[in-house]
């Protein structure tokens, strides 16, 4: 790699660095720095192509599994496949908040907080003491344990941030847009109001942050966190639960099933990477009778045709209960 047209930030940021100590990917960590010249536009820019790239990237292959009639056996609803119509007008939808509220164009008062995390991070971070720029990288072991702690973090706070936000108010102004789809897709993990991603973005940053004021934390850690983070939320939006699925080999990962039955039902299943917390705050009950029906329709039915009927109602008995719900928390708002 050629630094010459850029040795000025080079010297500025890594002053005494010696390239031949970094391995493949601090190098190009570097490359890129000193390309942008400026780590704020740099961390900034790798914040916004990332999240583009996980995010649309890790959609296709369920778009392409819903156009693929053998998947259907593993669909949690299976009479709810989205049209590409319906796919289209959420890519349109997506698009246009990641645009709106992540790059500095249209900018608003509603979406100045989005900018704030894309593009003052960086800033943000510093403050925290968070490593940025610099190399060489946290080693391995450290990168997973802070990894798995920001995890931990995120669940805890999106059970209650989440539990709040279907609060009366805060539903209707806020989070009813999220539940615009009672039989989510990949694509829709991200459907939501900007005050929601907002929110709910705090319990993926905050971690870092907290975690900052005990010991060293890295930017990259962060990084990968956050396209962990983006895997999660799309596949539990996915509506599939296929024999492989994570959840079959660690029974406390939440999964498709869990967040699946969150917006057929608009009840139940808060969190989102893992069971625990829903199951302490018996926040899963309804869930829980809804799987022995289903199990016990699955013991009685003869043939796949009697499983897929009886599923068939009981999803539908399901989404009715849970329109009513709904229906119930926004006539509470017109009283008062
Ligand atoms: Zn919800
Ligand atoms: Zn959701």
């Amino acid at each position: 790699m050629a630094f010459n047209a850029t040795a000025g930030s080079f010297d500025a940021l890594y002053p005494g660095t010696d390239m031949s100590s970094l391995n493949w990917a601090e190098e190009k960590w570097v490359a890129w720095y000193v390309w942008w010249g400026n780590p704020i536009i740099a961390t900034g820019m790798i914040s916004f192509l990332m999240h583009e790239i996980v995010y649309f990237g890790r959609s296709i292959p369920w778009m392409i599994i819903d156009a693929i009639p053998y998947f259907r056996r593993w669909k949690l609803q299976p009479n709810k496949i989205p049209s590409p119509e319906e796919q289209w007008e959420c890519i349109k939808q997506v698009l246009w908040a990641h645009m709106t509220v992540e790059l500095p164009t249209a900018r608003c008062l509603l979406t100045l907080p989005l900018d704030i995390i894309i593009w003052l991070f960086h800033p943000m971070a510093e403050v925290f003491g968070m490593k940025t720029y610099q190399v060489p990288f946290p080693s391995n072991s450290t990168m997973a344990w802070q990894i798995a702690f920001f995890m931990f973090f995120e669940d805890l706070f999106h059970w209650a941030a989440h539990r709040a936000l279907h609060e009366a108010h805060l539903y209707k102004h806020i989070h009813k847009l999220h539940h615009k789809y009672s039989a989510p897709f990949g694509l829709a993990a991200e459907y939501a109001h900007p005050a929601e991603v907002f929110i709910l973005g705090m319990g993926t940053l905050a971690g870092s942050l907290i975690l900052c004021l005990f010991t060293e934390v890295h930017f990259v850690t962060f990084f990968l966190w956050v396209i962990i983070k983006l895997f999660q939320a799309i596949d539990s939006h996915s509506g599939y639960d296929f024999p492989w699925s994570l959840k079959h080999f660690l029974p406390f990962w939440a999964g498709a099933d869990h967040h699946d039955f969150h917006h057929m039902a608009f009840t139940d299943n808060y969190a989102t990477s893992f069971r625990w917390w829903d199951s302490i705050f018996g926040t899963d009950h309804k869930y829980h009778a809804y799987r022995a029906r289903v199990k016990s329709a699955k013991a009685k039915a003869i043939t796949a045709e009697d499983f897929f009927k009886a599923e068939q109602e009981i999803n539908a008995a399901v989404l009715s209960e849970g329109l009513l719900t709904e229906a119930a928390l926004e006539a509470k708002l017109k009283k008062n």
